[in-house]
């Protein structure tokens, strides 16, 4: 365990079947947990809760949630039993209430396959507790932002605040197993990659006005503002670095970022 310093980590979780395949993104989620270390605890912000106002899980042995469709069997038997982190909850709520951000303590859900499957990737043992905080969809991306930055001091305090969604996610272009890549698709990951390593901010929280392609790629902003909250949460100043580009399933976004 290491009580340092972490970055912020943004990554894209593409499609549930990297949890059991032998894709790209999943071997380097594999390697990623060694590459950060074993945290104190890990703050998931998944693109697949969303609620109204915040909510962080207070659960202290979280549930494994399969809250995906169509897919092979065999992934709706994984189970992820990782400890849930109560402590950690409590501190979001605090850290929250400093910014002036209320954030209300669930006890009842547990972990979406946002959070487990990179997760399982990462850190296979479950040793490593962890907790989830709602994002809020309505609320745009500088309120994402916001959320991020009022929880920059947990880097400094042995957690990892792992963000989990997509950087390209439209799923009227979702193609199992295809390696053809739409040109928006490459795109709008290509321009979200150069914004995120200049640590160009107006371009990351305007994107949609601010990039040829952001509404193709987003549909809807839920995958794309957990970016945000890992960028906020990089500190005063976070730079990006890309861990990780690639596609899977034609235009879905397996790219990964680290804010610090
Ligand atoms: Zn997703």
């Amino acid at each position: 365990m290491t009580d340092g310093t972490f970055p912020s980590v943004f990554v894209s979780h593409g499609a549930p079947t990297i949890a059991a395949g032998d894709t790209p993104v999943t071997a380097f989620l594999k390697v990623l947990g060694d590459v950060l270390g074993r945290p104190r605890a890990v703050l998931c912000v998944s693109a697949h809760w969303e609620t109204d106002a915040p909510g962080v899980l207070g659960a202290a042995e979280p549930e494994t949630i399969h809250d995906f469709h169509g897919f092979p069997e065999p992934l709706y038997r994984l189970r992820y039993p990782a400890p849930g982190a109560p402590d950690l909850a409590r501190r979001v709520v605090e850290l929250l209430a400093d910014h002036d951000i209320p954030c209300t303590v669930s006890a009842k859900r547990g972990l979406d396959h946002g959070a487990w499957i990179p997760l399982m990737l990462m850190y296979p043992e479950a040793e490593v507790p962890v907790t989830q905080l709602s994002i809020q969809p309505d609320e745009g991306t500088a309120a994402h932002l916001a959320l991020g930055r009022a929880l920059a001091p947990l880097r400094n305090d042995g957690v990892v605040v792992l963000a989990s969604g997509g950087a390209v996610h439209n799923l009227r272009y979702f193609r199992p197993g295809s390696p053809e890549v739409p040109d928006w698709a490459r795109r709008f990951d290509d321009w979200l990659a150069a914004a995120v390593e200049a640590g160009d901010g107006e371009a990351l929280i305007h994107y949609r006005a601010r990039s040829a392609d952001g509404a193709m790629a987003h549909p809807r902003d839920e995958h794309y503002l957990p970016l945000l909250v890992a960028w906020g949460a990089g500190g005063d100043g976070a730079k990006g670095r890309t861990l990780h580009r690639g596609f899977m399933d034609g235009g879905l976004s397996t790219a990964a970022f680290a804010f610090d």
